[in-house]
């Protein structure tokens, strides 16, 4: 391939990725995106003038429809790859990605069939463009555009407006400043009529951008020629006009083919008494070739400006990567592995926050250090030990027989009893510790900065995490009851020993005569238990703490991920993919920016590669 043809290639390469892309033009109107900076033809003219006809010629297949009326009603994006040489011909539609035509007749009719499924079968139009690609070795790279003929009035079954719509719709294609415009006139009509010049002349005042083609040349009255237009006498163009001789509807009812038709195309000019000094001027090839160079010395003329537009686009696509997030792997190695380290980086600021680097690990010291002493500062001990309780208690620990010197069993029953007024407590505090950590969870999560793209990922680890804290949190219930449990499995001896001195030293010395059962007696009592629950209540203000801490936080921080990461250890590629599942809008646009960056980074390589080649 010549460099000419690997350029216009380039850019159609680059069109055509755009079209997949949904970025070709005109969509929101901010920056200019590459398909407007780059090249395209676009046809225009009057209703019937052989706009249809002319782009066929210059494909060389017959595929669109064409006629009398009202035929295109759509515009049509017709991308032309050249291929290589002995290669077959086909045709591929953009909203029809998996199908390629090779029979051009089909072409035609999928052409039809598409144009109705958007409008109906009536006259309208839409604009909403269907694409078209040719894959070639007789093509030129090109890009062209039909568009529907421009029209003076409605006819039956349009509404008013659709004059005015038209017209917008092809001035919307032609006002770019990168259209070429092809502007066609029929030979037949006058010049000064021609819609087609009309337009091109808004648009395009001087007329560097629009290449004048006359078409119906052998329809002109017998006597007159268009030698004035085509010389460029009746109306001046920067470039030179081009005279066509398209197949009559005659013509294409009887089926003469393409390559009959530019042949007698040829004849027409060569044999003509009017043309035959322009001959090698005129004509659909010629056209072809012609458009073609044009396109080449604008690509050359715009590569600098097109290479810096690639540039900045790329420059904001990393950006918006960066913001995004980069994708995701898709092999089941690297997802394992970004999983895990996902999970490092939650694990990591849990920690932080317990161990102080971030707030809220204070507050399971607070525990210890307020709630529960003042829990068990409550505990309704003065209510338990009033000396009608104690006396009951004691009495029915004597049962029939009443305690002779201290009541052993009486002092038993009050202290199991009071000892398990620790329980609730020691649970508190083990729930609160709970919350604590649970709590420490939900914001670790939300801290992860790395987590935010996954909220899959973010809710497993929550539950597992809270999984893992509730296992925690039982271990420590059954720690603290036991350590209450404990304390009532078996009474400080020392304390008991000390107990009948103390009766003697503060009862009566006369002994035996006194009697055991006064309310002092009960008292003393009472208060030989109050001190020694108050002796245990101490022991487990330290001892709860360190249960807790043991069970739940020192857990919290050494396991908390790791029934999560053998369960993740063992999931197939899809399921983690699942755990990866990304809010789909996100992955959409980071699929879209990053297929986007890959095509401008292509295209920057491959421009830059033409333009050493010169
Ligand atoms: P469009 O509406 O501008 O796309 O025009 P078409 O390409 O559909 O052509 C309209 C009609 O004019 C068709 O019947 C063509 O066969 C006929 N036609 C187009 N160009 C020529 C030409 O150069 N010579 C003759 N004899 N007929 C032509
Ligand atoms: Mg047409």
């Amino acid at each position: 391939m010549t460099t000419m043809e690997s350029l216009i290639g380039l850019v159609n390469r680059i069109q055509r990725a755009c079209t997949v892309l949904g970025d070709h033009g005109g969509a929101d109107g901010a920056l200019p995106t590459l398909w407007e900076a780059l090249p395209s033809v676009a046809v225009v003219g009057g209703q019937s003038s052989g706009k249809s006809s002319v782009l066929e010629s210059i494909v060389g297949r017959d595929f669109l429809p064409r006629g009398s009326g009202i035929v295109t009603r759509r515009p049509l994006v017709l991308q032309l790859h050249k291929t290589e040489e002995g290669q077959g011909e086909y045709a591929e539609f953009l909203h029809l990605p998996k199908r390629r035509f090779s029979d051009f007749s089909l072409v035609r009719k999928e052409i039809q069939d598409e144009t109705d499924r958007l409008t109906g079968k009536t006259k309208q139009i839409s604009p909403v463009p269907i694409h078209l690609s040719i894959y070639s070795p007789n093509v030129v790279n090109l890009t062209l555009i039909d568009l529907p003929g421009l029209t003076k009035v409605a006819v039956e079954g349009q509404p008013e407006s659709i004059v005015q719509e038209i017209e917008n719709m092809v001035r919307s294609y032609v006002e770019k400043p990168n259209c070429i415009i092809l502007a066609i006139s029929p030979a037949n009509q006058d010049i000064a009529t021609s819609d087609a010049i009309k337009l091109a002349r808004e648009v395009d005042p001087t007329g560097e951008r629009t290449f004048g083609v006359l078409t119906k040349l052998d329809l002109m009255d017998k006597g007159t020629n268009a030698l004035d237009v085509l010389e460029g006498r009746s109306y001046r163009l920067q470039h030179p006009w081009v005279g066509i001789v398209n197949r009559s509807q005659a013509d294409i009812n009887k089926n003469v083919n393409m390559i009959v038709a530019r042949r007698k195309e040829k004849e027409y000019f060569a044999t003509s008494p009017d043309y035959s000094h322009l001959a090698s001027k005129m004509g659909s090839e010629y056209l072809a070739k012609l458009l073609s160079q044009h396109l080449e010395s604008v690509i050359r003329a715009r590569i600098p400006s097109i290479t810096s537009l690639i540039n900045k686009s790329i420059d904001e696509l990393e950006s918006e990567m960066d913001h995004l997030g980069r994708p995701i792997a898709v092999d089941a190695g690297a997802q394992l592995y970004t999983i895990l380290e996902l999970c490092r980086a939650f694990d990591k600021i849990f920690k932080e926050h317990l161990d102080g680097g971030r707030p809220g690990g204070d507050r399971i010291y607070g525990v210890f250090d307020n709630q529960l002493p003042a829990a068990l500062k409550k505990l309704p001990f003065d209510r338990y030990l009033s000396i009608q309780n104690v006396k009951k208690v004691v009495s029915e620990a004597d049962g029939y027989q009443p305690h002779l010197i201290a009541p052993e069993q009486g002092y038993r029953r009050l202290i199991e009893n009071a000892l398990s007024y620790f329980r609730g407590p020691a649970e508190a505090s083990v729930d609160a510790v709970h919350y604590v950590l649970k709590e420490l969870v939900r914001k670790s999560i939300g801290e992860t900065q790395e987590l935010k793209r996954f909220p899959t990922l973010q809710n497993e680890l929550a539950a597992a995490s809270y999984e893992a804290l509730e296992r925690f949190r039982e271990d420590s219930h059954k720690t603290v009851l036991r350590l209450v449990d404990m304390e009532s499995s078996y009474l400080t001896v020392d304390f008991f020993r000390k107990l009948p001195q103390e009766v003697e030293k503060g009862g009566n010395p006369t002994g035996p005569t006194v009697d055991r059962y006064t309310d002092g007696h009960f008292r003393r009592i009472a208060s030989n238990v109050s001190s020694y629950i108050g002796m245990v209540s101490e022991t487990l203000k330290n001892s709860i703490p360190k249960a807790a801490v043991y069970c739940q936080v020192r857990e919290a921080k050494r396991s908390l991920l790791n029934y999560f990461y053998t369960v993740v250890g063992k999931k197939e590629g899809k399921q983690l993919a699942q755990l990866l599942d990304e809010d789909p809008a996100l992955m959409e646009r980071r699929l879209q920016c990053s297929k986007r960056l890959e095509l401008y980074k292509s295209a920057r390589d491959e421009i830059e590669a033409v333009s050493w080649a010169r």
